[in-house]
């Protein structure tokens, strides 16, 4: 019988049942028990399903209050002293909410904990906060406690913990330059002796498995660490629990010898973002060594090819027998939980989909076809029919966008002029102040905004009125945005609900869930759309609006639309092509909407690509690749605008020094960034590479309700000006305002505005 497991099931629920429960104990309307009901039911129902499904060794850990990585630093009592914590005693819940979001029900308010992308995910963990004084002792028991809640329902626990590399790798501290930073291997000296006193504890709750995950062995790792781990899973196997060396989200590459040499008991591979290593590792494995296949996606939401799957497997088979396990790619925690809750997707569609539940079963297909082949031929038949379905579905296909494909090479990506001739073109045309004053996009999403496209949905608002109402909107913000005197205005994006479903719901060859939730970060979850064929424009999306925006003043209004890298970013992406290929047809139709919008007179037009860094690959051989398709496609969406038109683009918070040449090769003539966190420190990237187009580096955090002062905002200004050419420069938020009250807009705006005069009388 083949082992299956999985690397972690998703822990919101199918109705986002631990998001509800958390809220509601956050705002006082939930008492801890019953938070605590809630989780444990959750559990329960997670494991019940997964061993329904066949699923022998189940995941414990893989729950969390609001992120793994917070529960692991909790259990280790790596508490930064900000938040009170006892030495002695343990780390309660409310101490664990804290450090999440600054406050809980009980406990004095404190600085969160900095929260930061996961891998290349939409997850994000909790930060682990290192300092080379720290001390680690187990500080919190609920690991142990659901290993013992698994086994009285019944199930083999097999404990899924952050491994003390990767732990270290993902932290930071004021002593630390970068993730790979060696003086942070100083601290595994007070560390591998509580690992080594919780295995332990494991191995004495009777636990034979423990997964261990080191998904750092995907990454570029500097020797120093290569020989770390070396030494610390030296020490870490000596006890009576077996280790399972999980790694996920790529490739071992150049690690795959350390992995390997590891006197781990079995080792993880994620075979669908890397299936070649599994050729390479088979020879080596040993005669010892459990091999856990990761062949399922986990992070995609795609009935797997299992007849592919199984062609890669069956060489292992033959080697290992039993000692092949099978288990997803990665923890299941990135895909939704349950396509059974999905009644509005066409049955076409839902039969190309696997969710959390449904992969469970696709594993469970694929050991039964490894070791009950006559058995598994009819339900693979009918796996592979749905495959073949789709491949050949009229429905992915759009002869028209590929025709457009076709003769993409011959596409020109460049503006006409350069920066110079182009901006001087828009001086002319747009007559802009020094300092020009603009914002992001979004204004105030108020309750009543949001309860007209509820309306409408529900049917409660016809179309008209909605238009009417939005319109009225419209003609607000730019009132406003004109009283306070703004140069560049915009529309203020009140018709959207979300800057890629927007689109994603105006574009063809999307498809959009009721259910599919994935966690993005504590209580927040996200429902990404699904790219499922040719992406094309029937018409266009955003014209109407700006148009209307545009006619009601003579100041110009910014178009305003998301970009190709973007949307594809935050999006379930198609598997039977390349993403570069989805990407460019992305662009194609943000290319004839930026056209649409010239020609209906909107002379400023923004791409909002806050995605661009995220997508960067784990490897950096792999960067240039990216970059250079991810620029290309912004290029090709503004490329062809007259060189009177002026381009922006927009990117959040980022680290931008790694990708500065390819932002300055997006070629925007404006770029907006978020700055004012970091004190304009994120602004050095742009003054060492002497940035050559527009730049308005953010003035203030529009995360918090705080209303900057004007000395303040000149204060950055003047900061900025030191490096940069302040003809260069504009003045703007950091990012949009939709999350933002009326009332602490208008303050930070009006003095923004002030700020802006007060550096043009200066200069
Ligand atoms: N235009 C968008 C807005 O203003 C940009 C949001 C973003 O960068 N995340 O809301
Ligand atoms: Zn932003």
């Amino acid at each position: 019988m083949t082992t299956l497991h999985t690397l972690g099931f998703p822990r919101i629920g199918a109705r986002r049942e631990l998001k509800q429960a958390q809220e509601a104990y956050w705002a006082g309307t939930l008492q801890r028990s019953e938070l605590e009901h809630v989780g444990r039911e959750l559990r329960a129902r997670h494991w019940a399903a997964q061993a329904e499904a066949g699923i022998s060794l189940l995941p414990v850990g893989d729950f969390a209050w609001y992120d793994q990585m917070l529960e692991w630093n909790c259990l280790l009592g790596a508490v930064p002293p900000r938040f009170g914590q006892d030495a002695g005693e343990p780390v309660d819940l409310d101490t664990l909410f804290r450090m999440a979001r600054g406050r809980a029900p009980s406990g004095t308010p404190a600085a969160a904990c900095e929260m930061t992308k996961w891998f290349d995910t939409n997850y994000h963990y909790i930060v682990p906060e290192l300092h080379p004084s720290q001390t680690y002792r187990i500080a919190r028991d609920s690991l142990f406690e659901q290993v013992a809640e698994a086994q009285a329902q019944g199930h083999q626990a097999k404990p899924v913990i952050p491994g003390p590399l990767s732990w270290l790798w993902l932290g930071k501290g004021d002593a630390y330059t970068s993730a790979g930073d060696s003086a942070k291997l100083d601290l595994l000296e007070r560390l591998v002796p509580v690992y080594r006193e919780v295995l332990a504890r494991l191995a004495d709750q009777g636990v034979e498995w423990v997964q261990i995950d080191e998904p750092i062995l995907v990454l570029d790792l500097p020797d120093a660490w290569q020989r770390a781990l070396l030494r610390v899973y030296d020490q870490l196997t000596a006890g009576p629990v077996k280790l399972l060396l999980a790694t996920y989200f790529g490739g071992l590459n150049d690690n795959l010898f350390t992995a390997l040499a590891l006197p781990v008991a079995g080792l993880h591979l994620d075979l669908v973002r890397a299936p070649e290593q599994l050729a390479a590792v088979l020879p080596r494995l040993g005669d010892k060594k459990i091999l856990s296949a990761g062949v399922i996606n986990g992070r995609n939401i795609w009935r797997t090819d299992l007849d592919k799957a199984l062609a890669l497997i069956e060489p292992a088979r033959a080697q290992l027998g039993e000692r092949l396990w099978l288990a997803p790619s990665c923890s299941l925690l990135h895909v939704p939980v349950d396509l059974a809750h999905e009644q509005k997707l066409d049955a076409e569609l839902k039969g190309w989909l696997s969710f959390a539940r449904q992969k469970l079963d696709e594993l469970a297909l694929l050991a039964q076809a490894l070791d009950a082949p006559a058995e598994a031929a009819e339900a693979l038949a009918g796996q592979r029919a749905a495959i073949a379905a789709r491949a050949t579905s009229p429905r992915i296909h759009n002869p028209a966008v590929q025709a457009y494909m076709a003769v993409l090479d011959g596409v020109s990506r460049d503006r006409q002029s350069p920066f110079e001739t182009r901006i001087s073109a828009q001086q002319q045309a747009l007559k802009l102040p020094a300092f020009p004053t603009t914002t992001i996009g979004s204004f105030p999403q108020t309750r009543e905004i949001r309860a007209l496209r509820r309306d409408l949905k529900k049917g409660a608002l016809s179309e008209a009125d909605y238009d009417a109402a939005i319109r009225r909107e419209i003609e607000q913000c730019i009132r406003y945005q004109e009283e306070i005197g703004i140069d560049v205005l915009v529309h203020g994006e009140a018709e959207r609900n979300d800057m890629v479903e927007y689109f994603g719901e105006l574009l063809e060859g999307f498809a959009f869930t009721q259910n599919g939730w994935v966690q993005s970060y504590g209580s927040r979850c996200v429902k990404p759309p699904v790219i499922f064929g040719d992406v094309s424009r029937p018409q266009p999306m955003t014209v109407a609006w700006s148009a209307y925006a545009q006619s009601l003043t003579d100041k110009p209004v910014k178009g305003m639309l998301t970009g190709p890298v973007t949307i594809l970013q935050w999006s379930f992406v198609r598997d039977d092509q390349p993403r570069q290929k989805t990407c460019e047809q992305l662009a194609l139709a943000l290319r004839q909407e930026v056209l649409d919008l010239e020609d209906a007179g909107i002379r400023v037009i923004q791409i909002d690509e806050p995605a661009l860094r995220e997508g960067l690959p784990l490897r950096r051989a792999d960067w240039p690749a990216y970059l250079g398709w991810a620029v290309d496609c912004f290029r090709l969406s503004t490329g062809a605008v007259r060189d009177d038109t002026q381009t922006h683009t927009h990117m959040c918070y980022a680290e931008f020094n790694d990708i500065i040449e390819s932002i300055a090769a997006m070629d925007a003539d404006v770029i907006t960034i978020e700055t004012s966190r970091s004190n304009m420190e994120l602004l050095k990237a742009f003054e060492d590479f002497h940035y050559p187009n527009d730049i308005g580096p953010g003035v203030y955090d529009i995360h918090s309700p705080n209303v900057p002062e004007v000395d303040w905002i000149v204060g950055l200004m003047q900061k900025a000006a030191a490096n940069l050419p302040a003809e260069r420069l504009w003045v703007n938020p950091d990012c949009g305002l939709k999350t933002r009250g009326w009332e602490e807009t208008r303050s930070a705006l009006e003095n923004m505005v002030q700020a802006a005069r007060r550096l043009r009388d200066a200069g």
